[in-house]
Formats: structure tokens, sequence, C-alpha cells
């Protein structure tokens, strides 16, 4: 029998679960809804975009609503926010943003996909012209626009995660003067501080105003409210583009509203199924829950890479297949400049705090071997528990190559491996892509 889907949030997990739907059953109603104008683009390109690398908004867009209605009988209606779930009569609320009415839309099936939400501190004129965060493809455009109208010269960052640190080399190579602020010792704070410390040596390298142990404070205009400088409490720091990268929270005012149980991160808690607490409601992407491997608890962790898997599975059970999500390890990359960054599973800090009793080795080497034109450094940490030498946690860093080598990691901790294991893994070899012992065999080597 055919049956009503709704899903509320159009891009990476709402329309990869519309899409398993699709290809199920070929009958089905599928309507997204989606408050932002556009579908299905690429949030992780906006700091390319803004670059210069991308040239134009649109090569971020994987499919827009036209490509869905008609080529796959989607309707995905944009502009279109859901503010209100009725669990017990299944339906929701909807706004039209344009006409600014609303109506109530029935389902049998509804998925919560609803993403993430930037921190904005809540400080006066934080809402200023030129004062931004990145989240929909929309907050990307309107950045890109400023910088083509205004063309700022000094740009402020707030936060030294992946989207700080992003943005950092994004505004270097579009020739602004670069200050980053952090209220932490060190940047990138899914990694340890001792591999961090690479990173902003990096950044103060590349011309970078690093400012660690510092909190944004204030945001100062002049007597016609533009952006005139920043405020720490430190110091004073003009400015004419702020970007906050501090972080973010799942969207789940709705689902709280219907009752859907929350896990103690504020995420929608889902099960392996990505069912929620409701029956015929599921939840997918940054607004739900990841259960961590090693942790062994439910977790927010807001990553592209997992908003899909998440839609696919929850697509895969709308549909009435029986698909189950295995968790997450916290797999990230990213880069500054030809530094590249990557993570899995637990940091130092993490095992510690677990107090999980563990081995840890990190050792310097280089990308290719050593004589090949273009080598450069890599350095490698790995842990492994001390009473087996299971291997739990990685973090790389180092020049062309050095991060996608995390992925070797991924899955030996995915198959549950030991460094014995990881040193005697039949790896590639050839000079221009690594040494005879790849630097994760290298660091696997010192733990055993
Ligand atoms: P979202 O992409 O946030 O989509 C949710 C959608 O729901 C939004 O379009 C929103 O408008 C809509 N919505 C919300 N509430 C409602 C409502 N009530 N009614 C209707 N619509 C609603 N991840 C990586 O893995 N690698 C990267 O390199 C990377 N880089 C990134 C760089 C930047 C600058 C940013 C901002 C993110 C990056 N990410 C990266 C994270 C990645 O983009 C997200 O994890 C991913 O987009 C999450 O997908 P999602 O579908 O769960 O949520």
């Amino acid at each position: 029998m055919s049956k009503k889907i709704v899903i509320i949030g159009g891009d990476a997990a709402g329309m990869g679960a519309a899409s398993k739907i699709r290809r199920t059953h070929k009958n089905w109603e599928i309507t997204v809804f989606e408050k932002s104008p556009h579908t299905s683009y690429s949030a992780c390109g906006m700091p390319y975009l803004i670059a210069g690398q991308v040239d134009r908004p649109e090569k971020l867009i994987a499919r827009s609503p036209e490509t869905f209605i008609n080529d796959y009988n989607i309707q995905a209606k944009t502009l279109h926010e859901v503010i209100q779930i009725d669990p017990d009569k299944q339906k929701v609320l909807v706004k039209d943003l344009e006409k600014d009415e609303a109506f109530w839309e029935s389902y049998d099936k509804l998925l919560i996909a609803t993403g993430a939400s930037p921190n904005k501190p809540a400080i006066p004129k934080i809402n200023t012209q030129g004062v931004f965060c990145l989240s929909t493809l929309q907050s990307g455009i309107e950045v890109w626009q400023f910088m083509e109208k205004h063309k700022p010269k000094k740009a402020v960052i707030v936060g030294g995660g992946y989207i700080g640190v992003e943005m950092a080399e994004a505004l270097l190579e579009k020739g602004l003067e670069v200050t980053v602020i952090d209220r932490s010792a060190y940047v990138m704070k899914t990694l340890d501080q001792d591999m961090s410390e690479d990173i902003c040596q990096s950044m103060r390298k590349a011309g970078i105003h690093l400012m660690l142990e510092e909190s944004l404070t204030a945001i100062e205009t002049d007597e016609n409210h533009q952006l005139q400088a920043v405020k720490t409490d430190k110091k004073h720091i003009p400015a004419d583009l702020v970007i906050l990268g501090m972080g973010v929270k799942p969207n789940t005012k709705i689902a709280e509203e219907a009752g859907i149980k929350l896990c103690d991160t504020g995420a929608v808690l889902v099960n392996d199924k990505m069912e929620t607490s409701i029956s015929n409601i599921w939840a997918a992407g940054d607004c739900a829950s990841s259960y961590h491997i090693l942790k062994e608890k439910p977790m927010f962790i807001a990553l592209g890479t997992i908003a899909n898997k998440h839609g696919l599975i929850a697509g895969s059970n709308m549909a009435g297949e029986n698909s189950t999500f295995p968790g997450v390890l916290g797999t990230a990359i990213t880069r500054f400049n030809e530094l590249e960054i990557a993570r899995t599973g637990l940091k130092e800090l993490e095992a510690k705090s677990m107090g999980l009793a563990y081995k840890v080795a990190t050792i310097n080497s280089s990308n290719y071997a050593g004589y090949y034109p273009g080598a450069g450094k890599i350095k490698v940490k790995l842990l492994a528990r001390k009473d087996n030498l299971q291997i739990i946690g990685a973090q790389i860093i180092g020049k062309k190559g050095s991060a996608k080598r995390i992925d070797t990691i991924v899955a030996a901790i995915s198959a549950k491996q030991t460094a014995q294991d990881l040193t005697m893994m039949d790896l590639a070899y050839a000079p221009p892509f690594s040494n005879v012992w790849d630097p994760v065999q290298i660091a696997a080597r010192q733990l055993v």
C-alpha cells in the first residue's frame, strides 16, 4: 500500500533518505520541507567558494528542487518551514515563508533532518552587518556576496575549530589580514595539544594573528552601525568582517516540543535504526545522536560523512527494510594551506577521562620516500589499549597525502585490530606515495 512520507530538512540527511525511499518504492508520496532556498547543497564547500577556488555557489548544489521533482518524483518545497509536529494526529504544521501562510500536512512516516545551527554569543550587536556564521548554503552566499560588494580587508574569526581554520585559509587566500581568536590554549580541540601546536605554528607562519586564551566580549560599530572592531577580554581588534565559528547545536526545538526524547548532548536520541522515541518518526543527520563505538554512548557529532549515512539508514528503514547504523569514531579531516589534519577515535585526553589504560606513540616521518621530490613531513600519533594493544585512536598532521592515511586506522579500529595487526597490514608502497614502512605502520611498530 502506498505511504505518505514527510521529511523536514532538504540537505544531506533529508534528501539522502528521500532518494533511498524513492529507489525502493516508486509510488510512495514523498514531500520534503526545506526552509532555506536550496536543497542538496555542500556546506563543506563554502570555504572554497569564499576563497574563490569554486567560482559560483550553484556549483555547490548537487540537486535542485526541479531535479528532484523531474527526475525522482520527490516534491521538495523550499522556503517552507515546519513549525510543529503533532505525533498523535501524524501531521506537521508548515509555514510557507513566501506567502506567510501555515497549513497542516499529514504523514504516515516522518523524518526529522533539521541539521544544526551555529552557536552565537549573546552579546549586543552580534547581528551587525558583516558578522556571519556559516551553516546553510544561503549563509555562505551571504558571506560571498558581502566580500564581493564590500571588499573587506581585516577579518576576525572567532573559534579555531575546523570551520575557523578553513575560513582562515580562505580569507588569507583572498588577501585579507586575518586574526583568529579562541578561548582555548590551542586550535582544533578535537586533537591533543601536542598535535595542535604544529597547526598553530603553521597558521602563525602564514601570517595569521592567532590570539589564544582570549574570548570575544563585544562587537563595536560606528555611529552608522557599521562594523568597526571586536573586543576580547584582552584587546581591541579592528575588523570589517567577522566569522563566528563557535561550534554548533542540534536543531531540536520542534522535536522536543513534540515530546521526542533527546540525549544528554541535546541531539534527538535515535536507536541504530534511526528511530526516535515516538513511533513512525525517524531522525537523521546533525540533529540526531550517533552511537560512539569506543565511548559506547550516544554523542552529537555534526559531520557530513555521518549525515549521509544516517540518511541512507533512516530511508532504508522508513522504506520497510531492516538496516542498522553501526556507529561512529569521530573521524574528521581538514587542512590549513599545505598542512593536512586528521583524527579518529579517542584522543589522549578522552582516553584519560574514560580511565582507559593506553599506550601512545608519536612519530615523525615523511609522506613520500625521503629522496622523492616534494617529500614533506608527516607526524602520526597512535593510541592503543595497554592490555591488548587494540588500536583506539589516531591523529595525523603533515604534507600532501597525510590526512587520508587516517582511513587505514579507521579500518583497523573498526575491525578491532591491534598494533601488531596494523604493523603487518599489506599496505601499498612506491616512492611517490609512501615509505616502504608507511608512517602509520612506523607508529604501530612503536606500540608493539
Ligand atoms: P543540514 O545540512 O544542516 O541540513 C538541514 C536542513 O534543514 C537545512 O537546510 C535547514 O535549512 C533545514 N531545516 C532546519 N529546520 C527546519 C524546519 N523546521 N523546517 C524546514 N527545514 C528546516 N562535514 C564533513 O564531514 N566534512 C567537511 O569538510 C565539512 N565541512 C563543513 C564546512 C562548513 C562551513 C560547514 C557549515 C559544515 C561542514 N561540514 C562538514 C558539516 C556538514 O555540512 C553537515 O554535517 C551536514 O550538512 C549535515 O547535514 P544535515 O542534512 O544533517 O543538516
